[in-house]
Parts: structure tokens; sequence; C-alpha cells
């Protein structure tokens, strides 16, 4: 098969061939659920029954940024906009990309996205049915630009590496009242060789690779061996993050998200006062016109971005 050297460096960078993965500690994954566990025990307090509460890997890294923005998000009820909508429609054309069988193209695959997500039941249906020409248009324009970079990108996928797309994951806790939960863009390869790929627009931060640390930790814990590596594939820049699961990069997802969640109730349910951490949130956040610290980290990033700060 003749690959460009964008999907070749995907072959080389995620492929089989190189280093052998490192050996684990016997026992770590009994080890890891019993850690979480006994970390998460404190929470019981402050769960009501019948609750199910699902913790995402934007929650933890809500958590972890801004506070502040934590709760004031989840107070605000959902609203789709074109931006959210875009990835929900180009992970769903993706989806369909990867078990096509015959030729097709960006266009047809998103079209065929639009048209399958507005028969789901699902709330995005809804916003998908009533949204104007003009938005649909541009909502159409953006996802087949990630299709587009995706195909350009990717090599075609073998049945032979076991692609599977939007796989969700979960972690139950305390009979249920807790669920860890995640849904993975894409994981190629079987039990113990898995690499679990996360599709991103724009560019790295910090948080992705806790975001896939944290998909690392759940799929460990649900099928009792870890996935051999993890990778932010940034669709822009045609390059990938990739990075070896270890016993360490487990045991610091298991920290981080018994952290997060134990602060998470802290904050929405304990009556904590939430710790104000500007930041890249700052730009989307729900009360950065009321907030001191948003605004004057918008106000000297905006200035950075236009050119007028020193470097
Ligand atoms: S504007 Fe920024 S600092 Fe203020 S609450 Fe929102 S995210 Fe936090």
């Amino acid at each position: 098969m003749d690959l460009n050297p964008a999907q070749r460096s995907v072959v080389e960078l995620l492929g089989k061939a190189g280093p052998s993965r490192p050996a684990f500690e016997h026992g770590l994954v009994v080890e890891l659920a019993e850690a979480l566990c006994r970390g998460l025990a404190p929470i019981q307090s402050v769960l009501h029954e019948g609750d199910k509460i699902y913790v995402s890997k934007h929650d933890l890294a809500a958590i972890h940024s801004c506070e502040a923005n934590f709760r004031a998000e989840r107070a605000e009820p959902f609203r789709w906009t074109t931006a959210a909508a875009r990835g929900v429609v180009s992970h769903k054309a993706i989806e369909l990309l990867v078990h096509w069988s015959g030729e097709t193209h960006p266009c047809a695959l998103v079209d065929e996205a639009c048209a399958r997500l507005v028969d789901a039941d699902r709330s995005i249906s809804d916003y998908l049915s009533t949204m104007s020409t003009s938005e649909r248009a541009e909502l159409r324009g953006a996802a087949v630009d990630r299709v587009t970079k995706f195909v350009e990108t990717f090599p075609p996928l073998s049945p032979r590496w076991c692609p599977v797309t939007e796989s969700p994951v979960r972690v139950e806790l305390f009979d249920g009242s807790l669920v860890l939960a995640g849904k993975t863009d894409l994981t190629l390869g079987r039990p113990g060789e898995k690499v679990i790929i996360d599709l991103k627009s724009g560019g790295p931060a910090p948080a992705h690779r806790e975001d896939l640390r944290f998909y690392a930790l759940l799929e460990t814990l649900r099928l009792g061996v870890p996935p051999r590596k993890v990778a932010t594939y940034y669709l822009d820049a045609a390059r990938a993050h990739a990075e070896d699961v270890t016993d360490g990069t487990l045991r610091a997802a298991l920290a981080r998200t018994i952290d997060g969640v134990v602060r998470a109730l802290e904050v929405a349910r304990g009556g904590a006062e939430p710790v104000v951490r500007p930041g890249p949130s700052c730009r989307w956040c729900p009360i950065r016109s009321t907030c001191a610290g948003g605004t004057e980290y918008l106000t000297r990033t905006d200035d950075h971005e236009q050119g007028r700060a020193p470097w």
C-alpha cells in the first residue's frame, strides 16, 4: 500500500515495531482497583440514595484547572453550538469511514453522519434539525475539514488492526452510584496490545495527556490488562503525541482521578469554596465577564496573540 509521509509516520509511531512494552508489576491491576476504592471511600458520605454520578475526562480536566469554572459550567444548562456539534459530527463521520465498504469521500460521510444523528434519539438531533442554513453550512465545512485531515494523514485502517471507534468505557463504583466514564475516539489492537487514540483539532495542551492516561486507567480496570500505548493525534499539524503505558502512568492517572473526584464532590456538594485558576478555560467560561482573574488573563493573552506583548 502506498502511504504518504504523514501516514507512514502514524504507522511507525503507533505500530508494534520498536522496543517491547514495559513489564507490569504482578498484581498491579488488583492494587489499582483497591487503591481507587480506598481513595474514593470518603465521598460515600455525600452520595445520596439513587445517585448516578458520571465523571468524565472533561470533569477531571475542569476540576484540576479552574474550580470556579467547573462549578459555573455545571450550573448552566448545556446548549449545543456549532463548535460542539462539529466534534460529534466529525467523529460520527470518521466512525462511518472506518467501517465503510467501497469508495466514499469526506463530504458524503459528513452528510451521512448528520442524517444519522438527526435520526438518533439524542439531544444533538433537535439542534441539527432546527439549525439555520448558514449554521448548517458552517458546521458541514468544519466537519469536512476534520474528516479530510483524518483521511489525508491516517493510513487506511486494516480490519486486522481491530479498529474500534467511539467506544464507551466505564468503571462503576459503590453499587453504580459513581461511574467513571469515557468514550475513546479510536482504539487499535487487541487487549494487551491496544493503542488508544484521541483525535484533536487545535494545538497540544497538558490536559490531553492526562485525558488519555485516564482512559488507560479505565481500560486497565475494565479488562484487567493495560493498553500498550496512548496517543493524541493533532489533525491540524498531522502530529501524534504518544506515550507508552507504564506502571507510572497508571499510578499517576489513579492519583489524579481520586483527587479530582473527591474535590469535585466537595465543590459541587460539600460547599467548599472553589479555587479560581485563570487559564485557557477562561475563553469559554460562563462567568468570565464577572471574573477579575479571568478578565485579566484574557486581556493579557489577547495582547500576546495580537503581537502587542513582548516575547
Ligand atoms: S473566567 Fe477563568 S479564572 Fe474566572 S472562573 Fe472562569 S475559568 Fe476561572
